[in-house]
């Protein structure tokens, strides 16, 4: 109890399952929560847009709160990170420093920067992993030092392990009146969360996310209260376009860790165990989060994770470089509504579907217009030269940007996923941009909320409006072609190409391929055979079966004793059980 501590909140802005900083101030005298906003590093590793920093903000705002609360108060400090952290130490006398272990390159960095600062000044370190289930690096080691890179193989690693470890018991009052942070007069007003103008940004409309702790926990308890909805969870059969999320909606606060991973996935045993059937891995609650755990594993130890080049795992395409479709696809223009509506809910509100994101990924890469992941998933800066003779920056900014829980490893890995490129290899499964949508939605209430120029057309056109009668557009006071734009490509046309143009890919890489497909049993493929024969042509189409275009028309594994005497939840057999759509993690 003698130390004086400073707890570095990054992402973990939390004070349930904080282990790292309950540990700080088990050992310290005075601690000092900081949270240092160095926006160039930010910058550096992520397009942060107005929305998530709104969302950061909050989540700020509502720990400062939550401290307060307990009788003491977060410090936000801006500048050059290691700068701050130094000035600190010197200001406050400080003799400990603490924070989350992660594993995101950049993160690495920084905690090398800290500890050799720490080295420099003489500070003790404590240092806990707690924005993932399990330590990454053991994981890794339990397979013989390699990433496990298939789900199935994950899984059976995760066995060998047993259960996560438990969360970390909740910081109280008690907690800061035996370890205190030190006040002095007018230091309330010090160090505060900036605003967003403070920031310079634009204030955008209020969000469905509202960033913080408190709100990610009073989601929590309410999907939770609905014990038959959380054990009965089966991703594929949740709604891409219902109007509220039909899944948990929870992402972006594990993604900043206003929640944590651990918390959710112990709350989601007790659930099961109180269940007579519950769902499982891939498709329930807990496969989600297992997704998550799999995919910063493999990022973890695969070089340039986020992009095509020098990335091992993935196969290397030559996409289009097409700047033009590009923008379309971004702005919501393609002329295909059920890809607009998405890429319009993606830049007013920062979170979709997992479907959704299925449809307009699927539609940017392999199925219609063969351009890039890495052009969906981050920012690109282009600087062209304007008509006055001025240089100007342009950024194409998509899901990096936009999403609320734009996340390095998720991200790259679903991106890689949805354009064929690693993990998937299902690639003669072609969304059709019509006919995907309409099978939830009949109706496109989705579409009329999210485009509301097309509001007025019958459901029978609303997928496809370029297909209505002039009386009918005229009707509905919207012209296509004039009011909403024709159909960017013809689906069936592209989506044919493509497809041979991805078989000669794979057969040319197919031991890239092979590196990230389970030999033998996929969960998937028996999934998706399932899923056909059950509800049909669908979601996933065949390019050779796709809609009419413009163009066309116009628990619980007993073997945990021998692994350390921990029980372990899955067993390869628990991995081909239930129903799993091709495309559905
Ligand atoms: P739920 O279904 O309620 O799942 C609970 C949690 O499990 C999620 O919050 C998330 O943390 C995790 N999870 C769910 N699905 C996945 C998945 N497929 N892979 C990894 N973790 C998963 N998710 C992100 O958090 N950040 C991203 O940047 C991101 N980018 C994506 C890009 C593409 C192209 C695609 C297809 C998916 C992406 N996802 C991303 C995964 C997934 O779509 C979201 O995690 C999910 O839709 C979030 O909604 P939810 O919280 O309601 O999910």
């Amino acid at each position: 109890m003698t130390h004086r501590t400073i707890h570095l909140f990054n992402k973990g802005l939390r004070l349930h399952d904080n282990p790292s900083l309950l540990a700080a101030m088990e050992s310290s005298a005075a601690v000092y929560p900081v949270y240092v906003l160095d926006r160039q590093l930010m910058a550096a590793s992520a397009h942060i847009g107005p929305l998530r920093w709104r969302f950061i903000l909050q989540s700020l705002e509502d720990l400062h709160s939550s401290l307060q609360e307990r009788g003491s108060r977060l410090h936000v400090l801006q500048g050059p990170y290691l700068d701050v952290v130094r000035h600190l130490v010197a200001r406050w006398g400080i003799t400990q420093i603490s924070f989350d272990s992660e594993v995101e390159p950049h993160c690495v960095q920084l905690e090398a920067g800290l500890r050799g600062l720490a080295g420099e000044l003489g500070l003790s370190i404590i240092s806990c992993v707690a924005h993932t289930l399990y330590d990454v690096k053991r994981i890794i080691k339990t397979n013989d030092g390699k990433p496990p890179l298939t789900y199935k193989k994950f899984l059976h690693v995760l066995s060998f392990l047993g259960e996560p470890d438990k969360p970390a018991r909740d910081i109280t009052t008690a907690d800061f009146q035996k370890c205190l942070t030190p006040r002095q007069d007018g230091d309330d007003e010090k160090d505060r969360v900036p605003t967003f103008e403070e920031l310079g940004l634009e204030v955008e409309p209020e969000v469905l996310w509202p960033g913080g702790e408190s709100h990610a926990l009073k989601r929590l308890e309410q999907h939770f209260q609905s014990q038959g909805w959380v054990a009965n969870f089966s991703k594929p059969r949740t709604i891409p376009n219902s109007l509220l999320p039909s899944t948990t909606g929870l992402s972006p606060y594990l993604s900043l860790g206003c929640l944590s991973v651990r918390t959710f996935y112990h709350r989601l045993s007790s659930i099961y165990a109180q269940s007579k059937n519950h769902s499982l891995p891939p498709v329930s609650l807990q496969g989600q989060v297992l997704w998550r755990e799999f995919f910063y594993t493999v990022a973890s130890a695969t070089p340039n994770f986020t992009k095509m080049e020098g990335n091992p795992i993935c196969l290397q395409i030559g996409w289009y470089d097409n700047q033009e479709a590009l923008q379309k696809w971004k702005r919501g223009q393609t002329g295909f509504p059920w890809i607009d509506a998405i890429m319009t809910q993606l830049r007013q509100e920062g979170w979709i579907h997992h479907l959704a994101r299925h449809a307009v990924a699927c539609f940017l890469t392999r199925g219609d217009l063969w351009i890039s992941w890495e052009e969906g998933m981050k920012v690109r800066r282009r600087v062209e030269w304007s008509v006055g003779g001025i240089f100007t920056a342009l950024c194409v900014q998509v899901f990096e940007e936009y999403l609320l829980d734009a996340d390095y490893s998720i991200n790259a890995g679903n991106w890689m996923w949805l354009s064929a490129s690693a993990f998937f290899h299902h690639y003669t499964r072609i969304f059709c941009p019509v006919r995907f949508g309409r099978r939830t939605d009949p109706e496109g209430q989705y579409l009329r909320k999210y485009l509301p120029v097309l509001k007025n057309f019958p459901s029978k056109y609303i997928y496809e409006p370029w297909n209505a009668p002039e009386e009918v557009q005229l009707q509905a006071g919207c012209v296509i072609g004039k009011d909403y734009p024709l159909p960017m490509v013809s689906h069936q046309e592209v989506s044919e190409r493509n497809l041979e143009l991805m078989k000669q890919v794979r057969s040319e890489q197919g031991n890239t391929a092979e590196l990230t497909r389970d030999v033998a049993d996929d969960p998937m493929e028996i999934g998706a055979k399932r899923h056909a024969q059950e509800e049909g042509p669908g979601a996933d189409e065949s390019a050779g079966r796709s809609c009419s275009s413009a163009a066309s028309s116009r628990k619980r594994c007993s073997s945990g004793g021998e692994h350390g005497g921990r029980a372990c939840s899955w067993t390869p057999e628990a991995v081909r059980l239930p129903e799993i759509s091709s495309e559905v993690m």
